[in-house]
C-alpha cells in the first residue's frame, strides 16, 4: 500500500475530457481520474491513450493520477485554430458520421466535401440519413442518392428521432468503435446524441460552450460511452461537429473520391488535371459510366473552390 501522495505502478487508459494541463483520465475500469500531466508533455487530446500512474489515500482510493506518456496516435482529427493553424482536437476516432437529413435537402457536392475531409485523415466515414420521417412516399431522389454511397461502399443509416425507428441501426453502426457526428447545421445531430445519451448525467461537461466561452477557453471536445450499444463511444464539441469544411490540397481531392484510384496514374500525360486532356483516364471512366458524373462534378467543383480562397 502507498503512502498519501506517492505515485503507483503505470497503468493505460484514455483522455475522455482536457483542460488546459488537467486531464480526465478513464482507466481500464470505469474509473475517471483527474489527472495532471508531466512537464514534459503537452498537446494531448481527447481520445488520446496515455499511460498513467494513480496517487492514492492512505486507505487505498485512487484520488489523483499523472499522465507520463502518450501511445501513438492511429489518427487524428485536426481543426484550424483561430491564426489558421491546424490544430488536434481529439484522437483515435474509428469512424465520422456524415449527418445529412431529408430537410435541409442534402447537396451531393456538400456530402462529398465530407467525405474527401474523412478520407484525407484515414478515419472510416458513414452516412447517416436522417428525418426520414419527412421523406415524401416514394422516396423521392434520396434513394437513388444513397444507393451511389452504398455503391462505393460506404455504409449508409437511415434515422429519424420523430419516431422510434432507424435508431437501431445507427447503434449497430456505432459498436464497438469510437465515432464523430459531423454535417451542416440543423440536420439533427444534436437530436440524436440526445437520444443516444438520454442520461443528463452522463453529459456532464459537455458542450459547456456557455460556462467556458465567458474565459475564452476553446472548448474542447469530450468522449462519452453510449450506454445503448455495445462498447460505444462517442467524442463530440461543436469544433468537432463543423469538421469537414478544413483545407484540402488538390491531391487530397482527387484521392478522397475512392472511385478514382484505380485509374489515377493511368492518364496519357502524367501531370494530368483531368480536365479535357486527350487520354485521360478519369474523363474515359465518367464517360463509360464506371465514374458518376454527379461525382465528378463535384469533384471539379471542389477543386475549383479550393482555387478560389
Ligand atoms: P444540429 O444543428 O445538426 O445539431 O440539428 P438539431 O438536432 O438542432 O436539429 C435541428 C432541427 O431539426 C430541430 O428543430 C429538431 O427538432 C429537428 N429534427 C431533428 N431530428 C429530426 C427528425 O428526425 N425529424 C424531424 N422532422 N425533425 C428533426
Ligand atoms: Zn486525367
Amino acid at each position: 500500500k502507498l503512502a498519501a501522495g506517492e505515485y503507483g505502478p503505470e497503468r493505460t487508459g484514455r483522455v475522455i475530457a482536457h483542460f488546459g494541463r488537467t486531464l480526465d483520465v478513464q482507466g481500464a475500469g470505469e474509473e475517471i481520474v483527474r489527472c495532471h500531466l508531466r512537464a514534459n508533455l503537452e498537446g494531448l487530446v481527447t481520445g488520446d491513450r496515455v499511460i498513467w500512474r494513480a496517487a492514492q489515500d492512505i486507505e487505498g482510493n485512487i484520488v489523483e493520477g499523472v499522465v507520463v506518456a502518450r501511445s501513438d496516435r492511429q489518427n487524428v482529427l485536426e481543426r484550424p485554430d483561430p491564426r489558421g493553424q491546424l490544430k488536434p482536437v481529439a484522437a483515435n476516432i474509428d469512424q465520422i458520421l456524415i449527418v445529412f437529413a431529408v430537410e435541409p435537402a442534402p447537396h451531393p457536392n456538400l456530402i462529398d466535401r465530407y467525405l474527401v475531409a474523412a478520407e484525407a485523415t484515414g478515419i472510416a466515414p458513414a452516412l447517416v440519413l436522417n428525418k426520414i420521417d419527412l421523406l415524401p412516399e416514394d422516396g423521392g431522389e434520396l434513394g437513388e442518392l444513397l444507393a451511389r454511397y452504398e455503391a462505393l461502399g460506404y455504409p449508409v443509416v437511415t434515422t429519424t428521432t420523430a419516431r422510434a425507428e432507424g435508431l437501431d441501426a445507427l447503434l449497430e453502426c456505432l459498436a464497438g468503435r469510437t465515432s464523430v457526428f459531423v454535417g451542416q447545421s440543423g440536420v439533427g445531430k444534436s437530436s440524436l446524441i440526445d437520444r443516444l445519451l438520454p442520461d443528463e448525467s452522463l453529459r456532464i461537461g459537455a458542450l459547456s460552450k456557455d460556462s467556458r466561452k465567458g474565459t475564452h477557453t476553446t472548448t474542447t471536445a469530450r468522449l462519452y460511452r453510449l450506454p445503448a450499444a455495445d462498447d460505444a463511444e462517442l467524442i463530440d464539441s461543436p469544433g468537432i461537429r463543423e469538421f469537414g469544411l478544413i483545407h484540402l490540397d488538390e491531391q487530397q481531392v482527387t484521392e478522397g473520391f475512392i472511385e478514382f484510384r484505380d485509374y489515377l496514374g493511368h492518364c496519357r500525360f502524367r501531370d494530368c488535371r483531368h480536365r479535357q486532356e486527350p487520354g485521360c483516364a478519369l474523363l474515359e471512366a465518367v464517360e463509360r459510366g464506371d465514374i458518376h458524373p454527379e461525382r465528378f462534378a463535384s469533384y471539379r467543383h471542389i477543386v475549383d473552390s479550393l482555387n478560389e480562397t
